[in-house]
């Protein structure tokens, strides 16, 4: 792994010495297991080689600086003064702070002790597209607090500690996927994840597979509310269901025939929530094997078909999501493709074969010009490693 240039020089300029750790952790994609996280479902998510980049150095106070390059913006705050969001001026924090303060306030909420530091940070995930640059800078700073005050976690409490930041006090309401995937990628690899059990395990991507995400560049803030909907609708058709399925805490229990036998129970909207979440926790666990067995064509198929449902019955596709889909399955060497993360906007994930990547990307962008009028951002990624540290200069 090597660190981008800017980084190192700028963390020199600001400090005036070299920093003795750099760590990095991912963004991700999910490939499969739309909306199933929330309902003890499977995901399979994919680390991306776009990486939050945090470069550091122990100071001897409790005070942490962050200088985050591409805001060009700095904060300190201390590391034991952290539940009224102020800097060491009392001033609140900037948004962004928020973030690595979290982290922060989570491990030591947890009995892990912290040092304060100088550091600077950067990153190449895109920020607010739905690929998770919010947990790749949760995850970065709190491996960089590990190796810094040199305690060791084991990878998933640290990255459920980055959710708690996330959720509690950035008081964003998001699963454990994406801390899990900055944490726990392998390079070549899907992650295949029980969001119930939290078991996992590799799943190789084909080598000659190329991730190419596309971007609508549509945010819609009706976001939020439609999701809190479509969480609480998955809720109600577990009550319903409970009373004729008795052993079933979640969607994820509900068998596509049991599913079958008693829909007739949930009103409609509720009814199609329900069959979406049911029949992708179903197709997920067999992509997964079509996957395992090297059948990258049948896995694209499934994703096309998950994409139909996440638009039909879960209805959280957009018209720029779903031209971004069409245009796609038309191009040569485009195995599957569908909208990823929540949906009403933000990117579709394409398996692509990588020696049409390049054309694939340019035709995507070139026709959706044409249909939709706006500008999509591609980019082509690989499945990478998860978050590390690397010990860097002298003392
Ligand atoms: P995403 O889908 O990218 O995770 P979020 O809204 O969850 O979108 O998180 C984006 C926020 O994470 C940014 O608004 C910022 O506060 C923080 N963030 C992400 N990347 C950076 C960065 N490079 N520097 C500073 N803050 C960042
Ligand atoms: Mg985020």
């Amino acid at each position: 792994m090597i660190p981008p240039d800017h980084l190192l020089s700028s963390f020199a300029n600001i400090y005036q010495q070299p920093p003795t750790l750099i760590a990095y952790a991912p963004g991700r994609v999910n490939l499969i297991g739309g909306h199933t996280d929330y309902n003890d479902g499977w995901v399979l998510p994919v680390a991306i080689d776009r990486y939050a980049w945090l470069a550091a150095r122990p100071s001897s106070s409790d005070i942490a600086t962050i200088h985050a390059l591409d805001l060009d913006e700095s904060v300190s705050f201390n590391i034991h003064q952290l539940d009224d969001k102020i800097d060491i001026k009392n001033r609140p924090l900037p948004k962004w702070a928020h973030y690595p303060a979290g982290v922060a306030w989570s491990l030591q909420r947890n009995n892990l002790t912290l040092t304060g530091f100088d550091a600077a940070l950067t990153s190449t995930v895109p920020v607010g597209s739905g690929l998770s640059s919010s947990a790749a800078v949760e995850v970065a700073f709190a491996v960089t607090w590990e190796a810094i005050t040199g305690w060791q976690a084991d990878r998933m409490s640290l990255a459920q500690l980055c959710q708690s930041a996330e959720n509690q006090y950035v008081g964003v309401n998001s699963g454990l996927m994406d801390q899990f995937a900055s944490m726990h990628g392998v390079v070549g690899n899907a992650l295949f994840f029980d969001c119930r059990t939290l078991e996992w395990e590799p799943v190789p991507l084909p080598e000659n597979v190329a991730l190419v995400i596309a971007d609508t560049t549509v945010r819609r803030t009706l976001g939020d509310s439609a999701y809190n909907e479509r969480r609480a609708a998955c809720e109600e058709a577990v009550r319903i269901l409970s009373d004729h399925l008795p052993n079933i805490t979640a969607l994820r229990d509900v068998e596509v025939q049991d599913f079958e036998t008693h829909q007739h129970l949930l009103p409609p909207v509720i009814r199609r929530r329900a069959e979406h979440v049911v029949r992708e926790c179903a197709r997920t666990l067999r992509g997964v094997e079509k996957l395992q067995a090297g059948d990258v064509s049948s896995f694209g198929a499934l994703m096309i078909e998950g994409n139909a449902s996440l638009r039909d019955l879960y209805e959280v596709s957009c018209p720029e999501l779903d031209a971004l889909v069409e245009i796609a399955t038309s191009l040569p060497g485009c195995f599957g493709s569908r909208l990823t993360g929540a949906g009403f906007g933000g990117c579709t994930v394409n398996l692509v074969e990588q020696a049409h990547a390049e054309s694939f990307a340019h035709e995507l962008t070139a026709e959706y010009k044409v249909r939709v009028g706006k500008d999509a951002t591609i980019w082509i990624c690989q499945a990478a490693e998860g978050a590390g540290v690397i010990e860097w200069g002298s003392e």
